[in-house]
C-alpha cells in the first residue's frame, strides 16, 4: 500500500497510474490567425480556417460524423490516416477523414488495442481470462457496440473492428462458445 500525498489530503493506494496529459503546440497556428480551440480547428477535409492551410494529427480539432462530435485525438492511426487526407487535398482532392478512432500500444509483454470510446458504454461484457492476460471487454450503449478494449486478443479487437456499431445479443457477445465472426452481418 503505497500513500500518495495530495493537495487537499492524503490518498492510501495499491497502485498509481499517472494520466498527465499533453497540449498541442498552436503557437505557430495561432500567430498565423488560425482558429484554435483545443488544437487548430479543421473541417472534414483538414483544412483550417484558412483555406490554403491544412493540418493533420495531434494538434487538429476535427470533426467526426460517426461520433457526430469534435475530437483531438492522440494516436498515431490517426495522425498517419489523417495526413494522407490532408496530403490528397493539398494535391486538389476533396476527400473527407472520417473513422472510428482506433488506438495501440505495446506495453512490456502486453499489446493493447481499441476502437471508439469506452465511456460512450453503458454496458460492459469481458470475454476472455484477465487472470492470463488475454481478453476483451465490449461497450455496448443500447445494445450497440460503440467500443473494444483488447489486451493480447487481436482477434476480439479484429472482430470488434467488424462488429463497431452494429446491434449485437448481449448474451451472445457474453457466451465464450459463440465465434465473434458469426455475429458479423453481411452489408448486402
Ligand atoms: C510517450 C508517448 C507514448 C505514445 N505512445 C503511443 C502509442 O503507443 N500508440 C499510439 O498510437 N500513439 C502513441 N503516442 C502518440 C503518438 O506519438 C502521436 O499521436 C503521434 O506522434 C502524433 O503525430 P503528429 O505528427 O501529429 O505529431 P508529433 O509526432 O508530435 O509531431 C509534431 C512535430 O512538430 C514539431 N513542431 C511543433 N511545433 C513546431 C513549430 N512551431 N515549428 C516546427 N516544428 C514544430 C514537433 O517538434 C514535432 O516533431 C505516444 C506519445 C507519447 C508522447
Amino acid at each position: 500500500m503505497e500513500r500518495v500525498v495530495c493537495e487537499h489530503g492524503d490518498v492510501e493506494a495499491d497502485l498509481v497510474l499517472i494520466g498527465i496529459g499533453a497540449i498541442p503546440n498552436v503557437e505557430l497556428a495561432e500567430a498565423a490567425g488560425l482558429t484554435c480551440e483545443n488544437g487548430i480547428q479543421v473541417d472534414e477535409h483538414c483544412r483550417s480556417s484558412h483555406p490554403d492551410v491544412f493540418a493533420a494529427g495531434d494538434c487538429t480539432n476535427h470533426p467526426n460524423t460517426l461520433l457526430n462530435r469534435r475530437l483531438r485525438l492522440e494516436s498515431a492511426p490517426n495522425a498517419t490516416d489523417q495526413a494522407r487526407v490532408a496530403a490528397a487535398n493539398m494535391m486538389g482532392g476533396e476527400e473527407s477523414y472520417c473513422t472510428v478512432p482506433w488506438f495501440w500500444s505495446d506495453q512490456y509483454a502486453s499489446k493493447l488495442q481499441a476502437v471508439g470510446f469506452s465511456s460512450d458504454g453503458t454496458e460492459s461484457i469481458c470475454r476472455g481470462d484477465k487472470a492470463s492476460h488475454q481478453f476483451a471487454v465490449f461497450y455496448l450503449n443500447e445494445n450497440r457496440l460503440i467500443a473494444v478494449e483488447a489486451v493480447n486478443s487481436a482477434k476480439a479487437f479484429m472482430a470488434g473492428k467488424r462488429l463497431y456499431g452494429q446491434e449485437l445479443n448481449p448474451e451472445l457477445l457474453a457466451d465464450p462458445n459463440v465465434d465473434l465472426r458469426s455475429l458479423v452481418k453481411s452489408v448486402a
